[in-house]
């Protein structure tokens, strides 16, 4: 396949601290290697059969009035299509708030807890309105997936809720600076088959370029090289 078609869901709603630089990063690296690219807006109105004509998706992050907007149509409408999406092997990324989503629930310190779509094996809760907020620049090194473990990445978090990890997960990375998960055990992110989940804003991908070829790869297969080395100054200064 040369063409790629990306879900970017809620983009309304859900786009913090330049989360929506991710998806300007997948098209650009898709343009310069000449794959057909095109974006799909996923709002609560749009019906989910043009989320299924997709094969990559993108959501990020959000406030917590805005998640819980997005979180009553994730969890009857678009979520159990990426669900089904994900278990087919649909590559993804899933920033901060969406990456709450995709879990069991986020709790936050006022109100019910948020209903997640129950894809991963996660929770989330916010322990309070006393508590620190995970906010700074991060760095960690990625675990899984097997074919970027290593590789040093480089990011921004605010997060107040605490993600913790069940059995069936693998962390995405080990924390060298930064809160990560939830503050305590060392590890950000996760990934699950095709799809990754983090707290890294930053946006992630520009300075973090494995990454989104490795989604991009998902779909199309092997890729040509491209001239990284503005990325790489980028990621190293932030180390
Ligand atoms: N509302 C969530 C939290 O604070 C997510 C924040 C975000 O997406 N930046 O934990």
């Amino acid at each position: 396949m040369n063409s790629i078609r990306i879900a970017w869901l809620y983009p309304d709603l859900m786009s913090t601290y330049g989360d929506r630089g991710n998806v300007i990063v997948l098209q650009q690296r898709c343009v310069w290697r000449g794959i057909h690219v095109q974006v799909t807006p996923v709002t609560l109105e749009t019906p989910v059969r043009e989320l299924e004509q997709c094969n990559l998706i993108f959501m990020g992050g959000a406030q917590d009035r805005q998640q819980k907007l997005a979180g009553e149509d994730f969890l009857k409408r678009k979520g159990p299509v990426v669900k089904k999406m994900i278990e087919h092997g649909t590559p993804a990324l899933f920033v901060c708030a969406a990456y709450q989503f995709v879990g069991a629930y986020y709790k936050p310190y006022q109100g019910e807890p948020i209903p997640g779509a129950g894809i991963w094996d996660l929770y989330t809760v916010h322990p309070g309105d006393q508590a620190k907020r995970c906010i700074g620049n991060t760095v960690a090194e990625i675990i899984t997936p097997a074919e970027l473990s290593g590789t040093i990445i480089v990011g921004f978090e605010n997060h107040g809720g605490r993600t913790h990890l069940g059995p069936k997960m693998q962390p995405l990375a080990k924390v060298i600076k930064g809160y990560g998960n939830n503050g305590e055990d060392g590890y950000e992110g996760a990934t699950y088959k095709n799809t990754i989940g983090c707290y890294f804003h930053g946006p992630l991908l520009p300075k973090n370029p494995k990454i989104a070829d490795w989604l991009i790869s998902k779909v199309v297969g092997t890729l040509a090289p491209l001239d990284d080395s503005l990325e790489h100054s980028a990621n190293n200064i932030l180390r």
